[in-house]
């Protein structure tokens, strides 16, 4: 295991109007627990988010942000927005993006240099499509996805380990499966990084829950998780964070 404190980031998606900065507010007031907290609400919920955690350890985060300072981006969001919004950490590369909104490895990677420049962590996504895992590409396509959206730079870099297919499906890999590719991303950034890479947090992402979070987060290489539904209440979240 290369990190003692696991991190544990919820991915709201675009979920969120003002009630729902109650749950922020109840995951601020908890009493801290081992684990580094972060939630990632949409961009129209940070900077109150980020008021509500105020004086609190958790952290608050985007889930996407453009690779430009500023310009004639209609829609977009930049890295000095974010910041001055409060928040300390965005997802990039995401699978929704990448699907939606055909978001490619070089996108990624220009996305994550990006903010991690700007002083923000980097939570880059990788992970393969059901038909991948079938086919037995999944190493591979990890491999490439790293290979292709890494930054120059692993300071302020989080991997999320996120399988496609387990994604708000209620279905997790097993754990032998997590744990080869957690290994296979430690040994690629090791490579890449030298001895730092060892440091570098890799989070699993897909379905995880209270119910099956402690033995997720004691798989070796396993620094943390990115959860999307269950980070939706502040009930479930805690109760992630507390089989840390
Ligand atoms: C996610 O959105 O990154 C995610 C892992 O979703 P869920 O936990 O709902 O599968």
């Amino acid at each position: 295991m290369a990190n003692t404190q696991k991190m544990i980031v919820g991915n709201w998606k675009m979920f969120g109007t003002e009630p729902m900065l109650a749950e922020i507010a109840a995951i601020a007031a908890a009493p801290a627990g081992a684990a580094i907290l972060a939630i990632c609400p949409p961009f129209t919920l940070i900077e109150r988010a980020a008021r509500a955690a105020q004086g609190s350890p958790l952290l608050i985060g985007a889930q996407d942000v453009h690779v430009a300072e500023k310009g004639a981006h209609t829609g977009c969001i930049s890295t000095a927005m974010l910041t001055d919004s409060g928040a300390t950490l965005v997802i990039v590369g995401h699978s929704e993006r990448r699907a939606d909104n055909h978001e490619t490895d070089t996108q990624i990677k220009a996305k994550a240099t990006a903010a991690i420049a700007a002083g923000l962590q980097a939570i880059v996504c990788v992970g393969e499509t059901e038909a991948e895992r079938d086919a037995g590409q999944t190493l591979a396509v990890i491999e490439s996805q790293l290979d292709g959206s890494l930054p120059e730079t692993n300071l302020r870099l989080v991997i999320a380990y996120e399988p496609v297919w387990a994604i708000g499906t209620g279905r997790t890999p097993t754990e032998a499966q997590v744990a080869e590719v957690h290994a296979a991303i430690r040994a690629h950034l090791v490579a890449r990084f030298g001895v730092t890479g060892n440091t570098t947090p890799i989070l699993y992402g897909g379905s995880v829950k209270p119910e099956n979070a402690h033995a997720l987060l004691g798989l070796p290489n396993v620094d943390g998780a990115l959860v999307g539904g269950a980070s939706l209440s502040a009930t479930s979240f805690l109760a992630i964070a507390a089989a840390v």
